[in-house]
């Protein structure tokens, strides 16, 4: 009880009074598939009550310096990040970037490298989506693409339920957009050895993103989590917006297990569009070491 109260006893950050209890380190501005700009993704994480924040946009790091900015304008404590997409063993999985130097060029080379692959993985999405009978999907989703290097399933979803081709994002998704299904197309990721590099590399600390969304047996999970701390990982997502407290006892345990730091994050994407809102987590589980730590 002691050791908690001192891990989440609020500090002062750069003149700050930050409550470490209350930080949101994953979401999305209109830089990846975000619906708003980094500045009004700050200041609704601040007006949310959070006091520690990270911006993750998916494999761009465009938005860091506008967020810090919004961040510093309204009291809130900022710490740079970045969702990178990795492939494990023919899995998509995503790894989040905290408190790196968003300057250093092997990390922002790497990003630059999965970028350019978006666009052609989108045309061959939308050649699949027209072989159903769908057909100008690739050209429907550009309309809702807010950075042109970063075009993602999510733009595609949006177009989709514009049409009235489902009713919601998620049955798009369940029924157009995931393996198996038919505009999902596969693609060539990082790999968790060179993402976990980057990051690193850079002085960051590296995270498994929502680990409650793969679709793994235990035994692969752990075998992840094995190579994942291999090759530098330090954190792991416990709560975050998709997960259930099943989830998040599950994922506290595999911290415990792994050492690892317990990380905390909405994935926010837009007002209507996200399990959560930012900053509005329960809390972490009070034994765990918060990533904060390590990278303030
Ligand atoms: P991509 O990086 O192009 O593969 O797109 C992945 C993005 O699609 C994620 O970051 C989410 O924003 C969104 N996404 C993936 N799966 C789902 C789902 N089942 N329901 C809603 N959104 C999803
Ligand atoms: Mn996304
Ligand atoms: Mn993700
Ligand atoms: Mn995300």
């Amino acid at each position: 009880m002691v050791l908690a109260f001192v891990l989440n006893s609020p500090f002062i950050l750069h003149g700050y009074r930050v409550n470490p209890a209350n930080f949101d380190f994953h979401c999305h501005s209109a830089v990846s598939d975000g619906l708003l700009p980094p500045a009004e993704v700050a200041r609704r994480a601040a007006v949310n009550g959070v006091d520690l924040w990270a911006l993750t946009d998916h494999d761009d790091l465009g938005g860091l310096g506008a967020a810090e900015e919004a961040a510093a304008e309204a009291g809130m404590g900022f710490v740079p990040g970045v969702e990178i997409s990795i492939e494990w063993k023919g899995v998509p999985i995503h790894v989040v970037g905290l408190g790196f130097d968003p300057g250093h060029p092997t990390l922002s080379g790497g990003l630059e490298e999965l970028r350019s692959g978006r666009v052609e993985r989108a045309k061959r999405m939308g050649d699949a989506m027209a072989a159903i009978g769908i057909p100008g999907v690739y050209e429907g989703a550009l309309c809702f693409v807010t950075n042109p290097s970063l075009i993602s399933r999510a733009h595609f979803a949006r177009y989709l339920v514009s049409i009235g081709i489902a009713r919601d994002i998620p049955g798009v998704f369940q029924h157009y957009l995931t393996p198996g299904k038919p505009g999902y197309v596969d693609h060539r990721w990082a790999t968790l050895e060179e993402t976990v590099g980057w990051i690193t590399g850079a002085g960051g600390v590296a995270v498994v993103a929502h680990p409650g969304r793969y679709r793994m047996s235990g035994g692969d999970m752990r075998r992840f989590l094995d190579d994942f701390k291999e090759v530098g990982g330090q954190g792991i997502e416990v709560t975050c917006g998709s997960h259930s407290p099943d989830h998040i006892m599950h994922f506290a345990r595999l911290a415990r297990h792994y050492a690892f730091h317990a990380s905390r994050g909405s994935d926010f994407h837009g007002p209507e569009e996200s399990y959560v809102d930012l900053g509005k987590l329960p809390p972490l589980p009070e034994d765990l070491k918060p990533v904060w730590r390590l990278v303030i």
